[in-house]
């Protein structure tokens, strides 16, 4: 699929979920701006590398998804980089794991601010040039932790079910503007989020990494396999086409049978 003279803002894309989506999309020919942390000289390889590669521009700003006025400088940027924000991937997201009583409230507040109320000013400053072009499509990575819980995750599950109930809100409101709104819910994923809660596990209950892992997708995914973070990268790249035009407010599970038990 072509996404040809477009242009593509993806939050922590310099990692994991995030890189393969900026990836998948510069591929179709769309311009990206790259956002995350990391490297410096790793992230301007990634830059320069898809830039060539793919013949799109590609830039990277290093804003901080905590930080509403670095969030509307980011998007301003892209705009006049690109001269249009036609796609927003709000996906940076951060994860931490303890019972409530031992959730430190800094961990609460940095999980929201990043996982969910970046969500709200990315589109918040990004939607107003959106419904201007009368195209535009906005795709928020949630989680199938945005429709069921685990113990031990209260910001994270907190944020994701928020980001589900916005994407809704927004998806309702961009009825008939020719922008979309919707959420992917990725199962487990092998990226370095789940690497290190695989690696805390081994640590925790004295047993090898590997099979912890196995441990980790048995108690959870039927199939027993991660998705693929090309595959997520699929879905945004389906969200973004034609064919999903008629999609609004919803959700894109794979999760290997997680949510279907
Ligand atoms: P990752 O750790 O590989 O990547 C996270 C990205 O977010 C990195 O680029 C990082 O630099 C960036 N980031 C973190 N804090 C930031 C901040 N304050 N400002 C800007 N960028 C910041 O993680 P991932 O697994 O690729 O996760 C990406 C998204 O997918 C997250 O929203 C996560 O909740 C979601 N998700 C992941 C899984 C999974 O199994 N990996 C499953 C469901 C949903």
């Amino acid at each position: 699929m072509s996404l040809k003279g477009k242009s593509a803002l993806v939050t922590g894309s310099t990692s994991g979920i995030g890189q393969a989506i900026a990836e998948a999309f510069a591929a179709a020919g769309c311009n990206v701006m790259l956002n995350g942390f990391g490297d410096a000289a790793a992230i301007e390889t990634l830059r320069a590398g898809l830039a060539k590669k793919c013949g799109v521009k590609v830039e990277y700003d290093g804003a901080d998804m905590s930080k509403p006025a670095e969030i509307a400088a980011l998007v301003a940027k892209t705009n006049a980089a690109f001269g249009g924000v036609d796609i927003l991937v709000n996906n940076a997201g951060i994860q931490y794991v303890a019972p409530i009583e031992q959730f430190p409230a800094e961990r609460w507040d940095a999980i929201i601010a990043i996982n969910l109320s970046a969500t709200f000013h990315a589109i918040h400053a990004a939607l107003p040039l959106m419904k201007a072009a009368k195209w535009g499509r906005i795709i928020n990575i949630a989680s199938t932790h945005g429709l069921v819980a685990s113990a031990q995750k209260v910001a994270y599950v907190a944020a994701k079910h928020g980001i589900v109930g916005l994407t809704k809100v927004v998806g309702m409101e961009c009825a008939d503007t020719g922008v979309t709104c919707n959420a992917i819910c990725p199962g487990w994923v092998m990226t370095p989020l789940v690497q290190k809660q695989i690696e805390a596990r081994a640590k925790e209950q004295g047993i090898p990494v590997e099979q912890a892992r196995r441990n980790l997708l048995a108690e959870k995914q039927p199939q027993l396999q991660f998705t693929t973070t090309e595959q997520i990268a699929g879905l945004a790249l389906f969200l973004a086409s034609d064919t999903a035009s008629n999609m609004q407010g919803t959700q894109l599970v794979s999760d290997g049978g997680w949510t279907a038990q």
